[in-house]
C-alpha cells in the first residue's frame, strides 16, 4: 500500500531551506492528489494539458499547478488561465504562443526555459547554445505576458549518477551564466527545476531550487488507464 502522506514527510524532511517540492501527480487519480493536498502539499505539477484542465475543475482552487511537459502550442489556451509555471518552454515559438495565451486571460505567466542536458536523443528542449542565442536574439524581451524565471532539466536516465551529477552541474553553470549576463537585474529568475525521483539528491547537491517527484511519492504509474 502506498501511504502518500508519509512519503511526503519523508521527501520534505530531505529538503533544503530554498528547495520547494512539486509533486508530480500525472496519471494519478484526483484522489491522491487531496491525500497530498491534505498532507499539506499544495504545489503539484502536470505533463498533459486537457489532464490538467480537469485536475483543475476538480480540485481545491488554492493547489499552484505546474506544467512539466512537452506542451503543445495548440493545448496552451488550457492552461494559460491557471497555471503558475510552465517548466517546459522548450521553443520560442511555445513561449510566443503562451504570451498570447496569458495575453488573452489578462495575466502573466511564469514559465522556465528547458535545456537539453542528457545523452538521449530523444528529450526536448533547446540545447546550451540555443539557450544562449534565443537569450541574445531579445525576442523574449517583447512578450510582455511572460515572465522567465530560471531553466529547468532532465539528466540521462541512467545509473551512473557520476553522468548524472556532470549534467546537472552543466545546467547550475548555465543557470549562473545566463543570470548573470540577462537577468543581473531581475530577481524573479531564480528557479533551477531538476531533479525527479531517482536523482533529487545530486539534483539539489548541484543546486537546484524546484524537484519535480513523482513516483517516489505517489508509486508507479498507471499508464493504461489514467
Ligand atoms: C514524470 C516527470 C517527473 C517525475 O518523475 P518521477 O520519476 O516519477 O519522479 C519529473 N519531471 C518531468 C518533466 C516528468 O515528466
Amino acid at each position: 500500500m502506498i501511504d502518500i502522506a508519509s512519503n511526503l514527510t519523508q521527501v520534505r524532511a530531505e529538503l533544503p531551506a530554498g528547495v520547494r517540492l512539486v509533486a508530480v501527480s500525472k496519471y494519478h487519480p484526483a484522489e491522491a492528489i487531496l491525500e497530498a493536498y491534505r498532507a499539506g502539499q499544495r504545489v503539484f505539477g502536470e505533463s498533459k494539458a486537457q489532464e490538467l484542465q480537469a485536475k483543475h475543475d476538480a480540485l481545491p482552487k488554492d493547489i499552484e499547478w505546474h506544467f512539466i511537459g512537452h506542451l503543445q502550442t495548440n493545448k496552451v489556451k488550457y492552461i494559460a488561465p491557471y497555471v503558475a509555471l510552465i517548466h517546459s518552454i522548450d521553443s520560442p515559438h511555445l513561449l510566443a504562443e503562451v504570451d498570447r495565451q496569458a495575453a488573452k486571460a489578462g495575466r502573466t505567466v511564469d514559465c522556465l526555459l528547458q535545456v537539453h542536458i542528457a545523452r538521449e536523443e530523444t528529450k526536448f528542449g533547446f540545447t546550451p547554445d540555443e539557450c544562449r542565442q534565443y537569450l541574445a536574439s531579445g525576442q523574449w524581451q517583447r512578450l510582455a505576458h511572460v515572465r522567465l524565471c530560471g531553466l529547468m532539466g532532465m539528466a540521462t536516465n541512467t545509473d551512473d549518477m557520476r553522468q548524472v551529477r556532470q549534467e546537472f552541474q552543466a545546467l547550475a553553470t548555465l543557470f549562473g551564466e545566463v543570470r548573470s549576463e540577462w537577468f543581473a537585474q531581475s530577481p524573479w529568475f531564480k528557479e533551477l527545476s531538476m531533479g525527479m525521483s531517482h536523482d533529487y539528491h545530486e539534483a539539489i547537491a548541484a543546486g537546484s531550487t524546484l524537484v519535480r517527484i513523482g513516483s517516489h511519492i505517489f508509486g508507479e504509474r498507471n499508464y493504461i488507464n489514467p
